[in-house]
Order: structure tokens, then C-alpha cells, then sequence
């Protein structure tokens, strides 16, 4: 699987008129060769690949890493793979960098480790394009990730009550997700609750709960993938105007889940999110945009938002969450992972989206 992406990569860097490419992100680097270490630089060439680190991760690495030998030095591991490329590469030729991930310093470091016959290419988003679609390992990952994450659902509907802090909320369910496995938290925990509801990243504070909607957002970390979900709850009995709201976002939500197929563009699916919205004139509240990828990162390519032109394809694994927010008042978002199919797409979150009042 891991050899397959090398080779994938491999003929993107050809077309690029590319002799090697140095990859320093670490998600990629995780996703290209396996290596989960923090300190890491990975270097593929047009017939051999090296996954530069340190001492710390001697045996680690060589556990983990697939398609690429293993090499460890002193120095910061981009600049032992220049060094190395500067041995290994004769004549003229052209590095690709990662052009959103490397620091000018960084940047600056390596080229005085490379003669002056090494150009230095910047390229963007290579490996990020190729990550878009996920392959069935990763389907499979997300998936588990998926059924860990929502499983905190019950969870959280037991610690929410009048009277506890949106913090303890969210320890619990953070405490939970570790007792079922997570390897983290996908990003920090939102428990937004009362007025706090109306901020879109409303992240867990000591605000204490009282009646009115708490919008929960979490995810996960398992075998590297990431889930995310949000649900909003109401404490005590909603009003009418509450419940029409609260069916407005959900309305909204079912439409984008109703648009979603390979084929279209993201930002056909961001347009049916509005309309639902825009009918009962609540559009302007949308303030955010309807989704993102999700995989080894919680946000990665597409964007699903106003505008974005990029279409969507079997395999690729976005989230649906409209949400709708009264500045002072209220606010209300519902979110699931989907995976786009040829025909349409698979809700991965299977959470219940009927309002649940405690
Ligand atoms: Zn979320
Ligand atoms: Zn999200």
C-alpha cells in the first residue's frame, strides 16, 4: 500500500521535471512511509527513497518505516537528507520543497548544504493532492475512528446537566475516548453552551450549563485518522422558535448530505447547504463553510465552501456541518463525516440528529 503511494508520488514529481522531492510535513511523511516519530525528513529520489531522523527514534523507525531505508544522524534530519542528496545526485538537477511547510530558515539552512548545480523547487500541496482521495486502508481507519468517536455520544449526554461546566463535559468525554482507545483528541474538545452556542468555535470553557443549546464538537485520533462530529443538545424544554431553528440546521445539513456525489464540486455541496437556510431567512447566520476533508489531519483538502471548484470523487472522506449562530442568543450545528461514492455518499457518523433535550 505504502510502496504504492511512493510510486504514485514518484510520477508526480516527474511531471514536474523533478529529480527528488524532500518531504519535512509530518502527516505525509506518515502517510508515505509509515513513520509516526515527531523529527523527520523524507526523501524520494526518481529510484530510491530515505527517511532521515534521529537517535531517539532508531528503533521505532525501524519498525515502522515501509519503502525507504532508514538513516540516522546528528544533524536536523532535512539537512541530512540535502547532504545526502548532494553525495548521491550527480549533474544538474531540481528538489521539490513543500512549499507550505518549510520555514524561510529552514529553507535558508538547506541551500547551503546543497552545491549550486541542486535547484530548490518549491511545490505545492503534492502529497496533500494525492491524500484527497483515501485508499481502502484508510477507509477502513476512518471508519474505526468514526464508531470510536461517536460512541462518546452517550457519554456526553450523560455529564451534560444543569449546573456542570462545559469543562467537565468535555474531560469526560476525553477521559472515555483514552478508555476506548483514542490516541488523542482530533483537536480540542467543543462544548459550547447558553449563549457561548452562538461562537462557531466555541471551545470547552468553566461556563456553567444552564438551559438552552450546547453544541458539542469532537473527534478522535485512532491508528493515526481522525473523526469529527458535532451534535447540539438542548438542556430543558426548547421553545417553538428553538425546534423550528434547530430543523433549519438540520434541514440544511440533510440537503448537502442529499447533494453530495462524485462528480460534483464542493461548492455546488456548500450551495445546497444555504438554501434550506436561506428559504426561512436564516442564511446570514450560516457564517462558516460547509466542510473539510478529514484523514491524518483533522482539516485537509477539499474545502467544502463557497466558490471551491474542486470535484468530488469516490474515496474522498468529507464532513457536512452547517450551522447557524445568533450573536448573544443561540446557535445550533450538526456534523457528520461522509465518504463520497459514485452515486452519492455514506454517512460514516451514525449518530441519531433527532433533537436530544435533557
Ligand atoms: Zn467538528
Ligand atoms: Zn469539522
Amino acid at each position: 500500500m505504502l510502496n504504492a503511494r511512493i510510486k504514485q508520488l514518484r510520477s508526480a514529481i516527474a511531471q514536474d521535471a523533478l529529480q527528488a522531492i524532500l518531504i519535512t510535513h509530518l502527516p505525509n511523511i506518515r502517510y508515505l512511509c509509515g513513520f509516526t516519530g515527531s523529527s523527520g525528513a523524507f526523501l524520494i529520489t526518481e529510484d530510491r527513497s530515505r527517511l532521515f531522523t534521529d537517535g531517539r527514534y532508531r528503533t521505532q523507525a525501524r519498525a515502522e518505516v515501509q519503502g525507504a531505508r532508514v538513516v540516522i544522524g546528528k544533524k536536523a534530519p532535512a539537512l541530512q537528507a540535502a547532504e545526502w542528496l548532494a553525495a548521491h545526485k550527480r549533474g544538474r538537477i531540481a528538489v521539490g520543497m513543500e512549499g507550505e511547510h518549510v520555514t524561510v530558515a529552514t529553507q535558508a539552512a538547506i541551500r547551503r548544504e546543497l552545491p549550486a548545480r541542486v535547484r530548490i523547487k518549491p511545490v505545492s500541496s503534492i502529497v496533500e493532492r494525492q491524500r484527497i482521495v483515501k485508499d481502502i486502508t484508510e477507509l477502513a481507519r476512518i471508519r474505526r475512528a468514526v464508531q470510536l468517536g461517536s460512541g462518546l455520544f452517550q457519554h456526553l449526554l450523560r455529564a451534560i446537566r444543569p449546573g456542570a461546566s462545559e469543562l467537565e463535559v468535555a474531560a469526560e468525554i476525553e477521559y472515555q475516548a483514552r478508555r476506548a482507545g483514542a490516541e488523542g483528541m482530533s483537536f480540542e474538545t467543543i462544548i459550547a453552551s447558553g449563549r457561548r452556542s452562538a461562537l462557531p468555535h466555541g471551545r470547552a470553557s468553566a461556563a456553567k450549563i444552564g438551559n438552552g443549546f450546547v453544541v458539542c464538537d469532537f473527534g478522535v485520533i485512532l491508528a493515526g485518522y481522525c473523526s469529527d462530529m458535532s451534535r447540539t443538545v438542548h438542556v430543558g424544554q426548547p421553545s417553538l422558535t428553538a425546534r423550528i431553528f434547530y430543523q433549519a440546521v438540520l434541514e440544511a445539513q440533510q440537503a448537502a448530505l442529499d447533494s453530495v456525489r462524485a462528480g460534483i464540486s464542493t461548492g455546488e455541496v456548500d450551495a445546497a447547504a444555504r438554501k434550506p437556510l436561506k428559504k426561512r431567512g436564516l442564511e446570514k447566520f450560516f457564517t462558516h463553510s460547509t466542510g473539510h476533508g478529514v484523514g491524518l489531519e483533522i482539516h485537509e483538502a477539499p474545502r467544502v465552501a463557497a466558490g471551491q471548484n474542486e470535484i468530488l470523487a469516490p474515496g474522498m472522506v468529507i464532513t457536512i456541518e452547517p450551522g447557524a449562530y445568533v450573536s448573544g442568543k443561540w446557535g445550533v450545528r450538526i456534523e457528520d463525516m461522509v465518504a463520497v461514492t459514485d452515486r452519492g455518499c455514506e454517512v460514516l457518523t451514525p449518530t441519531s440528529k433527532e433533537l436530544v433535550t435533557i
